[in-house]
């Protein structure tokens, strides 16, 4: 190629994506490079590995995927049985099956073959598919390190490396699987690491795994272009499911997640709602791969209008148009509440992120507000309300949802999502300071009160034992 044809050449093709890839980029409605992948895509395809700070909403998909594929189609269709010549690891399945969906579209044409691995659905054909070998497998580390083990899959030829989502990976217990596999593949691979916040295990992580790697840092996406409007609504938690059945009842709230802390608390706000005469679809941890593809496919057609969630599909699910976040409570870790509400506000449109605060709550509020450096405006304060009365048909004999210092409720409600102990709300090292183009309500005329009389009269210290929430070893669990 002549320096001339290189100075004309724009976006992707201006990257080095080229052919059938570039025609397929272009066809998947990429015709401009994301910054992420103008800063990745160049240094991969120079074989370089990439330590990448940045989210899913990013473009991160595209930018570790498109220099892989473009290596791959090079190669050639000979591979051997039962190996892959790249491996994605994610950590959920919602986030797997998104990426080979994208990489099956950047693909398109050009005779690449992908497989998914993933927990919760049958183990038979995953492992037919492998079998004739296939270029890109998509996995979640659980079912993979199972396939490897058991013969299924050898990762010899395995010459590609991406580990998606470090930090989830972490927290959900993957990170000795992880590190197993990455071991299994070939020592002159390369490799990519992608994390929205880098931990010192993370950081560990990718001294072990990355070879003198380039380092690419995008803002988190719920920080980016677009503006998420955030406030909080005081709410004892009996009254919880009242103010948010009146919520919802707005018309505006076209299509809303509505976080919950536990499975348990998830689903019973999906009981509550549906008794309220809501139709709304649920996706946490104990659902079936194919309960949990089957909601977030009606959430994404629009069939539901409300998808109750756990942390679990805080990051990775990449519906557009997500008109409002609501929390139902706060995350265990404060770190989450970024990635909750960046479920809304994407692709330049506006979004809405409101947070129901029981004043047990509010030791985890001003951490949230220390890691997004603004004080959240109340929107409303329903502390002065009576509780409702519950009705006849809905005996609650373990209280109502339990807010965040319960002590007495069952030990699964207090669990986190795939298990894992409070470990330190906040202590984590996180990247980037206030999430740049986040708006708070106070920035429009319909503030609620001002940050300084915000603090409720009359509203309960925090009473918990902070010892027994806070403290605890990291487990070896897995959710996914
Ligand atoms: P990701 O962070 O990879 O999940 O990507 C977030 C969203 O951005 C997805 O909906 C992608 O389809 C979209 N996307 C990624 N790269 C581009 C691009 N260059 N142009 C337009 N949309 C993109």
């Amino acid at each position: 190629m002549t320096i001339e044809t290189t100075a004309e050449l724009t976006g992707f093709a201006k990257l080095g994506i080229s052919g059938q890839l570039l025609k397929a980029t272009h066809g998947a409605g990429f015709t401009e490079p994301k910054p992420i992948q103008e800063q990745a895509i160049p240094a991969q395809l120079e074989g370089r590995d990439i330590l990448g700070i940045a989210q899913t909403g990013s473009g991160k998909t595209a930018a570790f995927a498109l220099p892989i594929l473009s290596r791959i189609i090079a190669l050639g269709t000979k591979r051997r049985p039962k190996t892959a010549r790249a491996l994605i690891l994610a950590p959920t399945r919602e986030l797997a099956v998104q990426i080979e969906d994208t990489i099956k579209l950047l693909a398109k044409g050009a005779h690449v073959s992908t497989a998914l691995v993933l927990g919760g659905v049958s183990r038979f054909s995953q492992v037919k598919k492998i079998g004739p070998g296939v270029d890109v497998l998509v996995a979640t580390p659980g079912r993979l390190t199972d396939l490897v083990r058991e013969g299924d899959l050898n990762l010899a030829d395995t010459k590609w490396l991406v580990l998606d989502e470090g930090d989830r990976m972490l927290d959900m217990g993957f990170i000795n699987d992880v590190k197993r596999i990455a071991k299994a593949t070939a020592p002159d691979r390369q490799t990519a690491l992608f994390s929205a916040t880098m931990p010192d295990e993370i950081a560990d992580l990718a001294k072990g795994l990355l070879k003198n790697p380039v380092r690419v840092e995008v803002a988190p996406q719920s920080t980016a272009a677009a503006e998420i409007v955030q406030g909080v609504v005081f709410a004892r938690t009996k009254q919880k499911r009242q103010v948010l059945s009146k919520m919802l009842a707005d018309e505006k709230m076209r299509s809303v997640i509505v976080f919950a802390r536990t499975k348990h608390g998830a689903d019973r706000v999906v009981r509550d709602l549906e008794r309220d005469g809501f139709n709304a679809a649920v996706i946490h941890g104990n659902k079936s791969q194919n309960a949990r593809q089957k909601a977030l496919n009606e959430f994404r057609a629009g069939s539901v209008r409300i998808l109750v969630a756990t942390d679990i599909a805080a990051r990775g699910i990449d519906v557009p148009g997500i008109s409002h976040v609501v929390n139902f409570d706060l995350p265990d870790e404060a770190e989450s509440y970024v990635h909750r509400i960046g479920r809304t506000g994407r692709n330049g449109q506006d979004g809405v992120a409101v947070t129901l605060v029981d004043p047990s709550e509010n030791a985890k509020l001003r951490q949230v507000e220390r890691i997004i450096r603004t004080k959240l405006p109340v929107i409303a304060d329903h502390l002065d309300s009576p509780d409702p009365q519950p009705a006849p048909h809905q005996p609650r004999t373990d209280g109502d949802f339990q807010p965040a210092n319960d002590r007495n409720g069952p030990r699964e409600a207090r669990q986190h999502e795939g298990g894992k102990p409070n470990n330190g709300f906040g202590k984590k090292k996180r990247f980037g300071g206030k999430p740049a183009g986040t708006r708070s309500f106070g920035d429009k005329p319909f503030a609620g009160k001002p940050n300084g009389e915000r603090k409720p009269e009359g509203a309960k210290p925090f009473k918990g034992n902070n010892k027994r929430r806070f403290g605890g070893k990291r487990p070896a669990a897995r959710a996914a």
